[in-house]
């Protein structure tokens, strides 16, 4: 369950060093080296995966709560206003790196970021439509 190729599989195993916030036997926690705000973390499985798709449901509920775990005691200690998880799938998303992981993003009240997107007016006809799409 290991991509040789994969810098987040190195990262997971030790290979390569990295700032470690937590681990157990099948999660690391670690800082991110580009963070959007103070304490940007990521979540990585030991297991490679590649993005949510290929994640297998007992490991996608373990992420989650994990996730509760770190945000709560992150927002303890770094004294942080507010929190988003971020989880990118696949290049139009903007995901860079193909192993899944999580996004742990610390939110301070004048940290300057914007993790936003541009509302879309859609009519009720168009609302209808995509519903119908998704649920038949
Ligand atoms: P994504 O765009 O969702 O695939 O996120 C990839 C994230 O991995 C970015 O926020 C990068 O800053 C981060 N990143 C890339 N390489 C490393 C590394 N060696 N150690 C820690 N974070 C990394
Ligand atoms: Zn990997």
């Amino acid at each position: 369950m290991r991509d040789d190729n994969c810098i987040f599989c190195k990262i997971a195993h030790g290979d390569i060093p990295s700032k470690v916030l937590y681990e157990d036997n099948e999660f690391k926690v670690i800082l991110d080296l580009g963070p959007a705000t103070k304490g940007h973390a990521l979540i990585l499985p030991k297991n490679h995966y590649h993005d949510l798709y290929e994640l297998p449901d007992e490991e996608a509920a373990k992420v989650m709560l994990l996730a509760k775990k770190m945000a709560i005691h992150m927002t303890e200690k770094l004294k942080c206003d507010g929190f988003n998880l971020v989880q990118n799938n696949g290049e139009a998303a903007g995901q860079t790196v193909f192993h899944f992981h999580l996004h742990l993003i610390p939110r301070y009240k004048e940290d300057g970021q914007t993790l936003g997107w541009k509302a879309l007016e859609p009519s009720q006809e168009e609302l209808e439509k995509i519903k119908n799409i998704i649920i038949n």
